[in-house]
């Protein structure tokens, strides 16, 4: 059908699915099977081919309670996963998590991952942070599958090659602008072919938010340059909330200067830090987990050594990861892609010398609220847990949430692949294979058209990359591992004027080919928006939880603050910026009565 309102200079092709998935990285790819196995006309839009996704990038695993390296239970993998959100996750969802978890290893054993093996032929677990036996009384645990260091890789190639099997339509290099919403319903997306600038406009009953996360608000960050948070912009823009998003996870091992990651795996078999004088400090900090504590204990831990003027370096400003003392012949096998990592990016080789590294932004735990049927609530004053019909979000995208204010090193992995599944079995539950659609409503590539036609056409006077780099600056200097009443108070100032100079920006190509200067500036406008969210809410929440770590407030307050962040905002391309903080109680209940509701205590390790 064609819309009589859009801009006529643009030509839309129509195009009707059942279920159109944004993403194909590890759980937009596992959605897409999904629905397709569901018998449910299924596309699936991607702005990267999938294979280069970001899932294509994590190292060091996933975790499940397998047990084949020492004793587990998914009662204990329940017990870190809660311990670890600092009480801020949802129960119910992270039991579904914990218990749905060996099974979706081993669907990924039979979909080809080549994970490493023990002697006897099992799958090869290690251990990774804040993963313990006994319900944290310890010892730490060998819970997290890998293919090496390469497990991210692995997982990917499997899961596209798995997913050319079923019958789903993909649509690689495909840029999705906004979604199409009419009276609180989601009815479809408009996407740009990147390649040849024609604008297609999908009409299905359920769209799937599988976007990624949104690191790259920050200067310093291990995910890929496209983790721009489209996905949370849209619903932004659609005048839905996000959750949480002032806990961002700084990874303790990103190497000095580039940022690029280090796997927690590499303390897991053995590394360890040092300060300038050349002591493991993190005995002194985490007596029992030591080098192994969970990652914003680690992060902050660092942060501290460097601060107190303990770091390494002409410029005292990071630290020292040794692996020089493990066996060439077992970083050979267990962690070869870091080992190739350390030579390129910091020149080290890492059999003899130590390796620079800092804390690095690694992981949104915030995103687009949901239930653990991947549906996306938007809460009411009624009902917290209300659903938009027709959204839904998986991935680092959502937050279901099962990380709550801290996410556990491989359990992103596993969240991928478990919610994706859970997705595609509520997809089935819903809707019916090639089920009649409305008409979609004649306003309904408006949004899309028109922040399109204005960043293509905007003539300002600072360069897209000047004003990201201005935006990535600030929220390293004002929202990063500590934050402070002033530090924050500044920051959200400042923001203020970041963002509303993109009513200022300007972009050179005019083209609708291959324009990357136009893709950026709207990935620019969706990272804006989050970044904005981001520092307003953690200006808002005056305790300290899990990633945020709030010096005037260092302790956790769940009195006042045991409950989630939700957020709105008003506008886009600088203008507007308005946001607007409400909340969201905590689910404390589990899903079964076999587990038992994690009770709150003081987090150390
Ligand atoms: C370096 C690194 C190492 C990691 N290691 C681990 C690990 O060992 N274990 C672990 O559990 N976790 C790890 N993580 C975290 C984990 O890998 C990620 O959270 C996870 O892979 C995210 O997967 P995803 O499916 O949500 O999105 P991604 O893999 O980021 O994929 C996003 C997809 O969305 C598409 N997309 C985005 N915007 C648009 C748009 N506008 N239009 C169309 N398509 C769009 C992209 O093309 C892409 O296909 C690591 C992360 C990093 C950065």
């Amino acid at each position: 059908m064609t819309d009589t309102n859009a801009q006529p200079a643009y030509k839309i092709i129509d195009h009707t699915y059942d279920t159109v998935v944004v993403g194909a990285g590890g759980s937009g790819l596992r959605a897409t099977m999904g629905s397709a196995e569901a018998g449910l006309k299924t596309a699936c839009i991607t702005k990267v081919f999938p294979t280069r996704s970001h899932t294509v990038a994590a190292q060091g695993g996933i975790a499940a309670s397998l047990g084949n390296n020492t004793p587990d239970h998914w009662t204990w993998h329940m017990f870190d996963t809660v311990k670890g959100s600092d009480w801020l996750g949802d129960q119910d969802a992270i039991e579904y998590l914990v218990r749905e978890a060996p099974q979706a290893v081993y669907e990924l054993e039979h979909a080809g991952v080549p994970f490493s093996r023990n002697e006897d032929g099992t799958i090869y677990q290690r251990p990774f942070g804040g993963h313990m036996q006994n319900m944290g009384e310890g010892p730490p645990v060998q819970r997290t599958c890998a293919a090496a260091d390469r497990t991210g890789h692995a997982m990917l190639h499997a899961l596209y090659q798995q997913s050319l099997k079923y019958d789903a339509d993909f649509f690689v290099e495909y840029f999705a602008i906004d979604l199409i919403m009419e009276n609180g319903e989601c009815r479809g997306v408009i996407a740009l072919c990147m390649e040849d600038g024609s604008i297609h406009r999908f009409k299905s009953h359920a769209v799937v938010l599988a976007t990624g996360g949104s690191g790259r608000c920050y200067f310093s960050a291990t995910s890929a340059h496209t983790c721009t948070g489209d996905g949370g912009g849209m619903v932004l823009r659609a005048g839905l909330p996000l959750q949480d998003m002032e806990f961002v996870q700084f990874h303790p091992t990103g190497i000095y200067g580039a940022g690029v990651l280090i796997t927690e795996g590499a303390r897991g078999e053995g590394g360890y830090l040092t300060n300038s004088e050349g002591e493991r400090f993190m005995e002194r900090y985490a007596p029992s987990a030591k080098d192994l504590a969970s990652r914003d204990v680690v992060s902050r831990c660092m942060a501290t050594e460097i601060r107190e003027g303990r770091g390494v370096g002409p410029e005292k400003d990071h630290i020292h990861l040794h692996l020089d003392h493990i066996a060439p012949d077992v970083l050979a096998e267990r962690l070869p892609g870091i080992t190739e990592t350390g030579k390129i990016f910091a020149g080290v080789d890492l059999t003899r010398e130590a390796l620079p590294v800092v804390p690095t932004v690694h992981y949104n735990m915030g995103g687009i609220p949901c239930n653990y049927h991947g549906e996306v609530v938007n809460p009411t004053n009624t009902d917290p847990d209300a659903v938009v019909p027709g959204l839904y979000a998986v991935g680092e995208a959502a937050c279901v949430s099962v990380h709550g204010a801290n996410r556990l090193g491989s359990n992103s992995l596993i969240d991928l692949v478990v919610f994706g599944r859970a997705t595609g079995l509520r997809l089935k539950d819903k809707l019916k294979p090639n089920g009649p659609h409305k008409p979609l409503p004649a306003n309904s590539a408006d949004l899309a058209l028109e922040r399109l036609d204005h960043f293509r056409n905007a003539k300002g006077s600072i360069p897209t990359a000047d004003l990201r780099l201005e935006m990535q600056k600030t929220m390293q200097a004002h929202a990063a591992v500590f934050r402070d009443n002033a530090l924050l108070a500044e920051g959200v100032e400042a923001m203020d004027k970041v963002n509303a100079k993109l009513a200022d920006v300007g972009v050179t190509d005019r083209s609708l080919i291959w324009n990357t200067d136009l893709i950026e500036t709207l990935e620019l406008d969706n990272l804006m928006s989050q970044a904005m969210v981001t520092i307003k809410s953690a200006a808002n929440r005056k305790e300290s939880r899990g990633a945020h770590m709030h010096e005037d407030y260092p302790d956790r307050d769940d009195k006042e603050w045991m409950k989630h962040t939700t957020t709105t905002f008003e506008g886009w391309g600088g203008k507007g910026g308005k946001v607007v903080i409400d909340y969201r109680p905590v689910h404390d209940y589990t899903l079964t009565d076999e587990a038992e509701y994690v009770k709150p205590k003081k987090r150390v390790y």
